[in-house]
């Protein structure tokens, strides 16, 4: 009797604890949707004011790109970092003047836009703006090169940056990139310096697009945790730029966080691949079509159009699809833990390489659905969209020695 009474009694329980009805598709995207607009939302690197810089306005809706003022406020995007991009091309052109006109021309952008956004100086100005229902804006350096000394830490810091990467796609006088030649085995001596100064003001050290030695180099001078703002698990997509499971840990371990890029390049290591193959057959394509038009004219504009739509088309398809993003997420939580992944969508630097359902911030909540589909909870789910940059932010504060 005693047994038939206790298995009764868990199969209430059992029945109690499972959802009157599953949730279905609607459902969950609400639930996404709540959860975000209960969120800071913080999105760690963004290339918003070259966008801006080139003429752009995200003050407006625009058919292009993936970021704008209303766009942000329908996917509920909330603390983005802008960054203020410097080629490595200008490394020894005077790279300081180029990144005033970027920063100039962004904040001519946010001031005309103040009953929405509003620039952060800190961990608490962003807390506070998001809580005032605005959009908290952080700037970063992508490329440091403008730090031809320490003293220009300082100055950067005291017009507002918070965030810095030593260099982008080559090497440069600071460090070693992932894809360029190698120039210091990791950092150069002023590096190194530039790396403590960066401590010392509480501006926060990002290593995306370093090489492993500069990495390397970097935890084992930094007081602060670090951040990779916009990098993948080498482990799911063989590239460079991506993390190694190594440099993971190892980033984790003094405290820090690995934010998931959404370009496809390095989601998938077989996208290029596929890429490559389209792009060289539609070459041919286009080669055989001015042959048979020598002389141009409509139509062969009209044929041109076409192969170009189709083309557009076919990369459309070759890409993966959003749930790549959360596979990225899931492998670095399962690896490290929770506390040290994060979302840097390198939206507006990208070009349209983003996964299938993820072409616009407005789409934020569809990678939310994902992730509540992936087992993540909301807890966790609000540690990646903003809580674990916050956490960051705090402690590199915390660190800092010089009040600017
Ligand atoms: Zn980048």
């Amino acid at each position: 009797m005693r047994k038939k009474v206790v298995v009764i009694s868990v199969i209430i329980v059992l029945f109690l604890s499972l959802p009157l009805f599953p949730e279905n598709s609607s459902d969950l995207r609400i639930r996404a949707i709540k959860l975000i607009r209960s969120s800071i939302v913080a999105d760690t690197h963004e290339d918003a004011p070259t966008t801006v810089y080139k003429g752009e306005s995200i003050t407006i809706r625009r058919e292009k790109g993936q970021i704008d003022f209303p766009r942000m406020l329908e996917g509920g995007q909330n603390s983005p970092v802008f960054a203020i991009w410097i080629p490595n091309k200008l490394d020894n052109k005077d790279p300081e003047v180029y990144a005033l006109k970027v920063m100039a021309a962004t904040l001519k952008e946010i001031y005309k836009n103040e009953k929405l956004a509003e620039i952060a100086y800190s961990s608490d100005d962003i807390e506070r703006i998001v809580k005032n229902g605005k959009i908290a804006i952080t700037f970063s350096l992508e490329n440091a090169s403008v730090f031809h000394s320490v003293e220009y830490v300082n100055i950067f810091y005291k017009m507002g940056i918070r965030m810095a990467s030593l260099t982008h796609m080559s090497s440069n006088y600071l460090c070693d990139s992932s894809t360029g030649k190698e120039k210091w085995s990791g950092l150069s001596p002023l590096g190194k310096e530039i790396i403590r100064r960066m401590n010392k003001v509480g501006m926060i050290v990002d290593v995306s697009h370093l090489s492993d030695k500069a990495v390397e180099d970097i935890l084992s001078i930094s007081s602060a945790p670090i951040i990779a703002s916009h990098s993948c698990a080498r482990a799911l997509a063989e590239h460079p730029r991506n993390l190694s499971d190594k440099l993971i840990k190892a980033i984790a371990s003094k405290g820090g966080l690995i934010d998931v890029n959404f370009a496809s390049f390095y989601l998938d290591g077989t996208f290029i691949k596929r890429y490559k193959e389209i792009t060289k057959r539609y070459k041919q394509l286009i080669k055989k079509l001015e042959e048979r038009y020598p002389e141009k004219g409509k139509e062969y504009e009209t044929k041109l159009e076409e192969i170009k739509k189709d083309q557009k088309k076919e990369y459309q398809n070759a890409k993966p699809d959003l749930k790549i993003v959360v596979k990225h997420i899931k492998y670095i939580k399962e690896l490290v833990g929770i506390d040290h992944v994060g979302i840097g969508s390198d939206f507006e630097g990208i070009g349209n390489s983003a996964p299938r359902g993820l072409s616009d911030v407005t789409h934020l909540p569809d990678l939310v659905v994902e992730m509540i589909k992936a087992g993540f909870t909301d807890i966790e789910i609000k540690k990646i969209l903003g809580l674990n940059f916050l956490r960051l932010y705090k402690e590199v504060e915390k660190k800092k020695t010089l009040d600017l």
